[in-house]
């Protein structure tokens, strides 16, 4: 049985083959006396350049996709590929980052800590140094990389999370609320500095959050996910948009039309006083 006949039909087709093809993707969880369906029948194609949005309130899925894509989680129907190739376990061509910056272990150092996974995956000390030392420099920790961890402001952990993340040379950066934990400047910040490593480097990313207007700033495509179970509602381009719009009426105007989509109702409007403030819309289950 040919389990992808999308395939045959996107040979023909003069898109370029998509780097990850989630194809009506449904994973239950075993809970009590039953299941609970987290994601159900979801399909998307992320292309290579991508800054690819998963966003959606609490409870639609997000994380069990990433994780199903990182190969931590088996669909129970529907297939997840990548570069054609069927997805069945974590490899470092995958690389997720987490919002818990604790994930950095508090022994090591900050070169040690990007060091790390390149010297798991069989890289030579000399260059893992040398990758470590490049990528370091690259989110501007060059002058952290002899620091411990928890000498670091939540915005530091963020950026040691990315330089380790991408000294491995992923084909495709997973996110998962990466910037949840921060205060509202360092998230900007956080915002602005990955966009801008991604004009540098043109990495391959799949962001999960549930703030409309982060998806917005962030991602050059959107897919919309309501819960209970997680399902696709539509997929937007935002590629026009970034820090530098969010104040602007095409940029509100296109989060109200994203709160309606997943909500079928306005959402609350900005606050009083704050006419350049985008709306602080946050997606509420
Ligand atoms: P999101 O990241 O969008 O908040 P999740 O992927 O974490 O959503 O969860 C989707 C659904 O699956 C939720 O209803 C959640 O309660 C359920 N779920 C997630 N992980 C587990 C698990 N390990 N066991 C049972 N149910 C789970
Ligand atoms: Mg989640």
């Amino acid at each position: 049985m040919n389990v992808f006949p999308f395939q045959a039909a996107l040979s023909a087709s003069p898109l370029p083959a998509p780097l990850l093809r989630a194809h009506d993707v449904s994973i239950d969880y075993a809970s009590g006396a039953g299941t609970v369906r987290a994601t159900h029948e979801v399909s998307f194609d992320v292309y290579e350049g991508d800054r690819f949005v998963l966003l959606g309130p609490s409870g639609c899925g997000k994380s069990t996709l990433l994780k199903a894509i990182g190969g931590f989680v088996q669909p129970n129907s529907g297939g997840l590929l990548l570069r054609g190739r069927r997805i069945l376990k974590p490899g470092p061509d995958r690389i997720v980052v987490f919002q818990e910056f604790d994930q950095l272990p508090p022994w090591k150092t900050v070169r040690q800590n990007v060091m790390f996974p390149l010297l798991a995956n069989g890289v030579k000390r000399k260059e893992a140094e040398t990758r470590a030392l490049h990528w370091l420099d690259k989110v501007g920790l060059a002058r952290f990389a002899d620091a411990y961890p928890h000498t670091l402001s939540g915005g530091m952990k963020a950026r040691v999370a990315i330089a380790r993340a991408l000294a491995m040379q992923p084909d495709i950066l997973l996110m998962d609320e990466p910037f949840a934990a921060l205060d509202a400047l360092t998230r900007r910040r956080m915002q602005e500095e990955l966009q801008a490593l991604w004009e540098e480097v043109g990495f391959t990313m799949l962001f999960v959050t549930h703030s409309i207007e982060e998806a917005l700033v962030v991602g050059n495509r959107i897919l919309l996910l309501s819960p209970h179970p997680g399902r696709v509602r539509a997929e937007i381009n935002s590629h026009q948009f970034s820090l530098a719009s969010s104040g602007s009426e095409d940029f509100q105007a296109a989060a109200q039309r994203i709160h309606r989509l997943l909500f079928g109702d306005e959402p609350p409007s900005a606050p009083a006083g704050l006419p350049q403030a985008p709306a602080a819309v946050a997606v509420h289950a």
